[in-house]
């Protein structure tokens, strides 16, 4: 049997074509409200009759680290990626972390392009597709850019021809179709070993689970999954992470911001509070998450994390070292403290540097451990699997290469029924 190992595990050839899906801020809620609302029948039948878990995406529970670490299948400690945005100590800098550059372990999609797999990945922003196809052999693009791919720098020219839809607003539903809507033509066109299709969080930002406006995308996406599995795609899907409302009862952002609150406390410059979160688009939740990191003065930080904890709000403060060692992050790259807020409440630095002018729905926002937990979906049955005490989104592929049943749902259900 033909395997390959990436970043210490092991994964077997696929025998049919796999598609991995990330779906931005996908909360388990939003498939089960869809699926019994009665928008999303496929589904339905692969909560029903697929291998459907529970599982925990990585903390901070923000877009890029996760798709980073269900790519190579290891945590932000190994990959390196640990937010959108840091801090980089030797630099004296606040910079954007989407450089491959600060990427430490290649991909397991990477690794099945090196061994000869026909490898496709198409994202919707294209903050992520530098990341996701650093290394790769194939086809890697966005929506957002779809326009501008070329064969030399995406491996395939004509996307907006091919997908036969126009290149969508970066704020819309419609980014996320054109990426499912590429997934289903290259399929078909060119039936690729493994495809990786992530999505982006705007409706999840804005449309709680069950809401029509969260069950008119499940619907959609619905469709899409439905035309994978007839082409004969093992589909596996998952989230980089959950989502909460983040409102006071009077609906407005219910922040504590922690730049001003440190600036009052010890003067200004004496700390630097780093937002993961920050990234070029901050029209749906204005840079605010349930995570930030500290930098402070080493004397200062035993007590100023206790006057943090003790803020009501505020879920969990912890030293760069406990943080790091619970979360699997790499310590470089995190602050001298590691601050969580609580379900519905977010993290900012100072008010002054938050437009939240662009907020035109209730906030909300995800970042923190109450938006850990995210579905791990399969249209195939599995015999159990072995060795994982708590799934990770990031073992998707293990669980989707290693431990899932040849055969499609309907034959299985057939054979049953026989
Ligand atoms: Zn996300």
């Amino acid at each position: 049997m033909k395997t390959i190992e990436v970043n210490g595990r092991r994964y077997r050839w696929m025998d049919d074509p796999l598609v991995v899906v990330c779906v931005d801020g996908c909360e388990f809620d939003y498939l089960e409200r869809a699926a019994a609302a009665g928008c999303t029948p496929y589904l339905a039948r692969v909560l029903r009759e697929g291998t459907a878990f529970k599982g925990d995406c990585v903390v901070p529970s923000f877009t890029n680290p996760n798709n980073l670490s269900i790519v190579t299948g290891v945590p932000p400690a190994v990959h390196g990626i640990c937010g959108n945005y840091f801090y980089d100590r030797e630099a004296d800098a606040e910079v954007m972390m989407n450089d491959p550059r600060y990427l430490r372990a290649g991909s397991v999609l990477a690794a099945f392009a090196q061994a000869g797999a026909s490898v496709t990945v198409i994202t919707a922003k294209d903050k992520l597709r530098a990341l996701l196809g650093h290394g790769l052999k194939g086809i890697c693009f966005s929506a957002e850019k779809a326009a501008q791919a070329t064969l030399a720098q995406n491996g395939i020219a004509d996307v907006v021809g091919l997908v036969g839809m126009p290149v969508p607003s970066v704020y819309s539903a419609a980014l996320s179709e054109f990426v499912f809507a590429a997934g289903v033509k290259l399929m078909r066109a060119r039936r690729p070993d493994l495809m990786y299709l992530s999505t982006t969080d705007y409706v999840q930002h804005k449309y709680a689970p069950g809401t029509e406006g969260a069950n008119a995308f499940y619907a959609m996406m619905d469709g899409y999954l439905a035309r994978l599995d007839a082409e004969g795609a093992v589909l596996a899907l998952t989230a980089d992470h959950g989502m909460n409302a983040k409102t006071r009862a009077d609906g407005s952002p219910n922040v504590i911001y922690l730049q001003d609150l440190l600036d009052r406390w010890i003067g200004a410059g004496g700390a630097r509070v780093i937002l993961p979160i920050t990234d070029p688009y901050v029209v749906h939740h204005g840079a605010l998450g349930s995570f930030a990191t500290v930098y402070l003065d080493a004397a200062q930080r035993d007590a100023i994390g206790e006057r943090l904890a003790a803020i009501e709000g505020i879920d969990l403060v912890l030293p760069n070292a406990e943080a790091c060692a619970r979360f699997e992050l790499p310590p470089d790259r995190m602050g001298d403290l590691v601050v969580v807020s609580g379900k519905h409440v977010v993290l900012g630095t100072s008010a002054a540097r938050h437009d939240l002018s662009g907020l035109d729905a209730p906030l909300r926002s995800h970042g923190g451990i109450s938006e850990q937990t995210v579905p791990l979906l399969f249209n195939r049955r599995s015999a159990g699997i072995p060795g994982h005490a708590r799934l990770r989104n990031f073992d998707v592929l293990d669980v989707a290469l290693n431990h899932l049943e040849r055969a499609a749902l309907d034959r299985t259900a057939a054979a049953a029924r026989s």
